[in-house]
């Protein structure tokens, strides 16, 4: 069983090939500036070169045709025609509170997904317009759902509800629907297989530290909070995101630099969190470099990021009434040893000792606090594709075996 796994932003489409009897990336590839003047389109096919091409590529249907050209083209191609991909896994990032899980696609899930726009506006829209470009050149194909938002909708009332006026959750479904789900779906069932225990049995905290960075709680299996809110915005200091901040700020800010409603927009969205403070970049490779250079705002903005991770790990732990493991995932939890020491270096009380030596790692799933720690720190690196791929497999079975029962 062969599955495409897409990604569709609103000038980007990224997709892997997955063959499902080995769970091997037959092939991955990522198409830039969709829409804008030159186009970029990278293919990887496993075990042959790269291929680069540039030029116009006006919209995602376009896009997804390169896509599926290079996948069957005799020098680059991986398969002999399309008809050898069984199913399509599309990541989507707003289901609001229609989806608790992956779901296979039909017209009323596709006018759940218009109503989510209003929730999402810069990406639903983007997923939809890639859903339909496969439509177009696929319609036979079966097309599954993985909604970034699913895995958090098991959080309790008491976790998602603002404390703002009733009606606005009414009225708006303004509430707290948490994102990365599933990563922190896929390194929590990591973590449990890791430990050799069932996820049933555990309280883990699962800290997505990339550019966008979130932290959730995970007991026995579900989601029970979460740091990214009503919108990704929420929680932790981020790349170029303020996370959370005295909400008064915004309306002070707006006072005083006398600014539109856009532009505090991108202020928060993009002008801060580690960049911001640091005034360096948002990639924490080069604040950490300035950073050991002497730079104090560097310092200051690594500082910043480490205390909010360090005390949501302790409110989940509060939340959860203690804690068996603490997973770091994404590309700063996956590599950065100094953050992760920084991190927990707090958190003794709870019982964590870090093992230096093994925190040394980078990218790949291990254990790196002592055997003697109380609660276990794992690094487990993310692979939210391969997740896409192993939900799209179990929708699509699933789909056959009703079929064939009915
Ligand atoms: P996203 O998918 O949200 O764009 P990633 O998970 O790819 O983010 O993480 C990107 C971030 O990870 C970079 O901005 C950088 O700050 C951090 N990062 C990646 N590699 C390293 C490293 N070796 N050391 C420190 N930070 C790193």
């Amino acid at each position: 069983m062969n599955l495409l796994v897409i990604n569709c932003g609103s000038s980007s489409l990224k997709y892997q090939l997955i063959n499902m009897e080995d769970e091997s990336v037959m092939a991955k590839g990522l198409v830039e500036k969709i829409g804008l003047e030159t186009g970029i389109f990278t293919h990887s096919p496993s075990g042959k070169h790269k291929i680069v091409q540039k030029e116009s590529i006006p919209n995602h249907t376009v896009a997804l045709n390169m896509v599926m050209t290079a996948l069957t083209e005799s020098k680059y191609g991986v398969i002999d025609s399309l008809s050898e991909i069984t199913a399509i896994g599309h990541r989507i990032v707003h289901g609001g509170e229609y989806y608790s899980e992956s779901v296979l696609i039909d017209d009323n899930v596709m006018e759940a997904l218009e109503k989510c726009i209003e929730l999402a506006p810069l990406h639903n829209p983007a997923n939809i317009t890639g859903v339909n470009a496969c439509k177009e050149l696929l319609p036979e194909v079966p097309q599954v759902a993985v909604f970034d938002t699913a895995f958090h909708q098991s959080m309790p009332s008491e976790a998602y509800t603002y404390p703002l006026p009733y009606e606005y959750y009414e009225k708006y479904k303004v509430r707290k629907y948490g994102f990365h789900g599933t990563s922190h779906k896929y390194v929590s069932n990591r973590t449990a297989a890791f430990l050799g225990k069932s996820i049933e049995d555990l309280k883990i905290i699962t800290c997505h530290l990339g550019n966008g960075a979130s932290i959730a709680a995970v007991k026995n299996g579900h989601s029970v909070d979460t740091t990214m809110g009503f919108t990704p915005l929420e929680g932790l200091a981020m790349g170029t995101r303020c996370g959370s901040i005295d909400p008064s700020i915004v309306t002070f800010l707006m006072e005083k630099e006398k600014l539109s409603t856009d532009e505090i927009y991108d202020i928060l969205n993009k002008e801060s969190g580690v960049l911001g403070i640091s005034g360096v970049s948002s990639d924490f490779r080069d604040i950490e470099a300035a950073a050991e250079n002497g730079n104090k705002r560097a310092i200051l903005a690594i500082d910043v990021f480490n205390y909010k991770v360090k005390t949501s790990i302790g409110a989940y732990a509060a939340a959860m009434d203690g804690v068996d493991a603490i997973v770091f995932t994404a590309g700063l939890g996956e590599n950065s040893a100094s953050n992760r020491k920084a991190i927990c270096e707090g958190l003794s009380y709870l019982g964590i000792t870090i093992d230096d030596e093994r925190n040394k790692i980078r990218g790949e799933e291990n254990m790196i606090s002592t055997t003697d720690s109380k609660v276990k720190v794992l690094v487990i690196p993310t692979d939210e594709e391969m997740a896409i791929a192993r939900d799209t497999k179990d929708i699509v079975k699933g789909n056959v075996l009703d079929k064939a029962l009915s």
